[in-house]
């Protein structure tokens, strides 16, 4: 049993703030982690300049927060750390064009995500310090939690670490976007990625989505209401992974009836067979040995046709249509529980 940690948890008490305090961050993007990278950097008293492009529809939101905002050249010219916070996609193009030319020896450019690091999409001259610190949560919640002087965990990872302080940099902007407070993982650009992508595409975005129709299908055609097919499939998965979270799968276990752990377990492994995970492992492989990657570049660059198609497709699947007309009637109960949740503890 694993019950001793594999790597290295970091807290407030290991950073030290001292390697950041004196530092010009530059933030481009102000998007989902841009804005809560930006807003948590400049009230832990960092010095912030946010980079957008001219006619970005986020620098009001920006400049009326407080920050000041320039062009992401301009912002990197003035920093000493360039987190880059734009979309993935983008972040080749605005390396190339505002970074490069505006980094100096010794400065550090620091993703939350290392797919163009790993994939050799970005590759920064050797006299700079290359970081990782991502949040393991959108934005909006890296922001709510620091608001609530709580925390959201993230990985860190030195990719590069020219001037020897990479890692004490790294730590120091993890504690400036609060992520020290919840726990910093040390990780390598490596893992992050091969471990992301291989989730998001057999578990949680994809796993998760095409387990969900296929449940719904087979009810469905078999003379079952898509009314009672989306509650059984896609509804009460929230439910089971709530659960989960709190407790791992024995509280999911322990609190669904007998018949159901019973029926769970001895056909859970049948559903999700050898098969499943033989696909499994030639997902990971494609992963790793960049197959996805040089895919997905390509339909970037093709202007994704691919990606089109099958977003229309799921958009235009029946249980999207079934879950509106339901979630629009039971509307009432999500409001209910907002307002429990919002409400004071001695209401
Ligand atoms: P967003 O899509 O939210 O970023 C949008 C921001 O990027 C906007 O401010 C937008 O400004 C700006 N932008 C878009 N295109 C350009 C461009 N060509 N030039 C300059 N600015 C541009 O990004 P995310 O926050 O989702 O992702 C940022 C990084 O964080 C990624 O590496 C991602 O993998 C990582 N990450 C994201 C997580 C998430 O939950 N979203 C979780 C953990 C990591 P404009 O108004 O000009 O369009
Ligand atoms: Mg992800």
């Amino acid at each position: 049993m694993a019950d001793e940690f594999t790597t290295t948890v970091y807290y407030d008490d290991d950073a030290n703030s001292a390697h950041i305090d004196d530092e010009t961050v530059a933030v481009l993007g102000f998007g989902s982690q841009g804005h809560a990278h930006a807003l948590n950097l400049h009230e832990s008293g960092v010095d912030v300049v946010v980079g957008l492009r001219e006619d970005s529809s986020s620098r009001e939101d920006a400049e009326s927060a407080g920050l000041t905002v320039t062009t992401p050249a301009e912002a990197a010219a003035q920093a000493d750390v360039v987190s880059v916070l734009v979309p993935d996609t983008v972040q080749p193009d605005v390396y190339e064009n505002a970074v490069e030319p505006n980094l100096d020896a010794g400065d550090t450019l620091q993703f939350a995500h290392g797919f163009n690091i790993h994939y050799n999409q970005i590759e920064p001259p050797e006299d700079v310090d290359v970081t990782m610190v991502a949040p393991k949560s959108p934005g909006h919640l890296v922001r709510r939690n620091y608001e609530r002087d709580q925390g959201t965990p993230a990985l860190l990872a030195v990719y590069q670490d020219a001037t020897g302080d990479a890692h004490d940099t790294g730590l120091a902007y993890a504690q400036g976007i609060g992520c020290a407070r919840a726990g910093v993982i040390e990780t390598s650009f490596q893992e992050e990625v091969e471990s992301d992508l291989f989730g998001e595409q057999a578990v949680l975005c994809g796993g998760v989505t095409s387990l969900v129709k296929h449940g719904y299908e087979t009810l469905v055609d078999n003379g079952y209401s898509p009314e009672i097919a989306y509650f059984e499939c896609l509804n009460e998965l929230k439910l089971i992974v709530d659960l989960m979270y709190e407790g791992g799968h024995a509280e999911m276990w322990n609190s669904v009836s007998d018949t159901a752990e019973y029926g769970g377990l001895v056909r859970g492994d049948e559903i999700v067979d050898d098969h499943v995970r033989e696909n499994m492992e030639e997902t990971l492989e494609a992963v790793q040995d960049g197959t996805f990657a040089r895919e997905w570049i390509a339909e970037n660059q093709a202007g994704r046709p691919s990606y089109t198609q099958l977003r229309d497709a799921e958009m235009n699947h029946d249980i999207e249509d079934v879950g509106e007309r339901l979630r629009a009637l039971f509307a009432w109960a999500d409001e209910n529980d907002q307002a429990a949740a919002e409400a004071p503890a001695d209401d």
